[in-house]
């Protein structure tokens, strides 16, 4: 079954598209979380960022950067978020990997709530997390 993003693609749905190039699409988001709301969508659907081969996902990011130009010469941004959610649990709606590009004109026009668990963690508990993730490398 295709993706939302892949009828877009293929303009069986319509989207108010910025960029296109063989190997990207950039269209507004329709939920528009913010004034400029951008995706970044490779036209190949990989789910997430597990599966998507790093050459594509070099040249996503690249498109990622010129959309992120492009909006704040646009709408004079004072900053912007760019953001992938991967899997139900980080938030992902839309199985088909892409980067949003969130511009921010205030700091509480979009709120992400992240914790600070410094206080928490011990030493050794950063020690052991820093080396699980080396020796998966
Ligand atoms: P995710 O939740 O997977 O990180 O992001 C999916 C995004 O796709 C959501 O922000 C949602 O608003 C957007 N979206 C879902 N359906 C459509 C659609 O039909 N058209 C457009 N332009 N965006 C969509």
């Amino acid at each position: 079954m295709s993706t939302i993003f892949e009828k877009i693609i293929a303009r069986e749905i319509p989207a108010h598209i910025v960029y296109e190039d063989e190997l990207v699409i950039s269209f507004l988001d329709i939920s528009q979380a913010t004034e400029g709301h951008t995706l970044v969508v490779p036209k190949k659907a990989y789910a997430t960022i597990f599966e998507i081969p790093d050459d594509l996902l070099a040249h996503t990011i690249k498109i990622v950067k010129k959309i992120s130009n492009a909006c704040q010469k646009a709408f004079h941004v004072e900053g912007l978020n760019i953001l992938s959610n991967n899997g139900t649990i980080a938030g992902q709606t839309v199985f088909h990997f892409h980067f949003h590009v969130i511009p921010r004109f205030s700091d509480q026009d979009v709120i992400f709530k992240m914790s600070n668990r410094m206080n928490e963690v011990t030493t050794d508990t950063y020690k052991k997390r820093a080396l699980l993730i080396k020796e998966a490398l």
